[in-house]
């Protein structure tokens, strides 16, 4: 029985917004392969007698993350200290927003269907221990980097509304491209600016029964979220299966063995012993601001992705893999714009130019709206063959020249010239005697050989347009 078991998913997302500085003080928040300790300072390190200062510019990016995920924001929000000990927490308690949220009640749509967003908060992120040796269990000393103490982050977290590990990784997948939409976020989960944590139970359709949930950790790739979350699928289904309990627990997803393995049983929420923070005051914000900063957001993937697949006729899959980056769905707009031909342009993109940039990289490849038009020009004057037209454009993105030059340059200039061809035709007509013996008692098949005669003789350059004439005339006498 397949379908015996269903799985419920909600996902916790952590994301590292762009700010300047971090989240309560002015140390740079760009600390990816800093040197350790480098952006550190008394604040975010939690020395006794210093005074974090909120950032308005992770207020005014929270703001736009809470926009674009359709939330309702609080304009009365306030921040509270989640108390635990880690080495990687010096201050011994993380700011964190528990009781007054940024925002609520939000929805992303996924697969046709609104996954809801239940709460939006603002924290700072703690730091990272670094172990010697090759595994936490048998090293012997760990080094602590303070750098990402005070780095700001939104918590995204969502209602379980998810219903396969697919469904989660396309839920990221949305998540990112908005978050680099609205300039919000990298959304970069191998640099740790995006971070999922899983949670998963199991409903056993039969017995109506729910299993505990289980909270799935450490996947550093959205292939990773969609993986940790079917083993675990699969996991507790035979714990069901033998009628063994599952436990509450967090787990930890291992890339090398491609399994989870138990880290640690859950906490609750009053382990935290939250409570509010006396050093900042509540945050008020004001509607006008906050209704700014909404109207200031860009057109969102979602709507843009409707607005391809209509205005341009494209399929969803081709319409997302345009729409995803914007900076590419900003240019493929720019070239239609020139080209008037949405169908085709994206032919291009989707095979021809994404292959180029996959080759040899984005910083490689020049092309510019121009370079399209010229090539499109030079195919429906006839000039080149829709084959000859990929080289052209490979070789005028490798080297900033345009198609034309290319086509001068190498000679690959489409040979049109009918007297040209003729002359040519008559040539293969007349060295290949017995095979128009043949075509002409009837073996109509064989007109295409002539044609790859002439083709040949002429490298690929003759318009086939012109061949497929002259021979018409010359073999059929027409
Ligand atoms: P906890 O009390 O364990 O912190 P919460 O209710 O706060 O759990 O939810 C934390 C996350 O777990 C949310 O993303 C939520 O969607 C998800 N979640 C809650 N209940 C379930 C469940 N039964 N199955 C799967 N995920 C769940
Ligand atoms: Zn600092
Ligand atoms: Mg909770």
């Amino acid at each position: 029985m397949d379908n015996r078991y269903k799985p419920v998913i909600g996902l916790e997302i952590h994301v590292q917004l762009n700010t300047k500085t971090k989240a309560f003080c002015d140390c740079s928040a760009e600390v990816f392969d800093l040197e350790p300790n480098s952006s550190i300072c008394p604040i975010c390190t939690g020395h006794p007698g210093t005074l974090p200062v909120p950032s308005g510019e992770m207020f005014k990016l929270g703001i736009k993350v809470a926009s674009a995920l359709n939330c309702q924001i609080n304009l009365y929000s306030r921040f509270d200290r989640k108390n635990y000990f880690y080495p990687d927490l010096p201050k011994g308690y993380q700011i964190t927003q528990f009781f007054h949220p940024l925002a609520e009640f939000g929805w992303l749509e996924v697969n046709g269907k609104k996954v809801h967003i239940r709460r939006i908060h603002l924290e700072e992120d703690a730091g990272k221990l670094i172990h010697s040796g090759d595994s936490i269990t048998e090293s012997d000393y760990s080094l602590v980097d303070m750098n990402r103490c005070g780095v700001p982050l939104a918590e995204i977290v969502t209602e379980p509304d998810i219903e396969s590990p697919e469904q989660a990784r396309v839920f990221m997948e949305k998540l990112r491209a908005i978050l680099r939409y609205i300039d919000a976020s990298t959304g970069d989960m191998e640099k740790g600016a995006m971070r999922c944590d899983a949670n998963i139970s199991v409903v056993d359709t039969v017995t109506g029964k729910q299993s505990n949930k289980v909270e799935v950790k450490n996947m550093n790739s959205f292939k990773f979220v969609e993986k940790a979350l079917e083993y675990e699928f699969e996991r507790i289904i035979g714990l069901m299966e033998n009628e063994q309990e599952v436990d509450r627990e967090t787990r930890g997803w291992n890339l090398a063995t491609k399994s989870t393995v138990s880290m640690r049983s859950k906490e609750e929420a009053h382990d935290y012993r939250y409570f509010p923070e006396p050093d900042i005051p509540p945050v008020l914000l004001d509607s006008e601001y906050v209704e700014k900063i909404k109207q200031s957001l860009p057109e969102l993937p979602d709507k843009r992705l409707k607005r391809f697949m209509e205005s341009y006729k494209l399929p969803e899959r081709d319409a997302w893999t345009l729409v995803e980056d914007k900076q590419i769905a900003d240019f493929f707009e720019e070239v239609v714009s020139q080209t008037k031909e949405p169908k085709e342009t994206a032919n291009w993109f989707l095979t021809e130019y994404f292959r180029l940039i996959g080759e040899h990289g984005e910083d490689k490849i020049h092309v510019t709206s121009r370079h399209f038009v010229e090539l499109f020009r030079l195919m429906k004057d006839g000039k080149i063959s829709r084959n000859m037209a990929k080289e052209v454009f490979q070789e005028s993105a490798l080297s900033r020249k345009m198609p034309a030059e290319i086509v001068k340059e190498k000679g690959l200039e489409q040979v049109d010239d009918s007297k040209l061809i003729e002359e040519i035709a008559k040539k293969v007509i007349e060295n290949h005697p017995k095979e128009v013996e043949t075509f002409r008692s009837g073996k109509e098949g064989l007109f295409g050989f002539f044609v790859g005669q002439v083709m040949k003789e002429t490298r690929g350059k003759a318009n086939p347009k012109v061949v497929n004439e002259i021979l018409d005339k010359l073999l059929r006498g027409s």
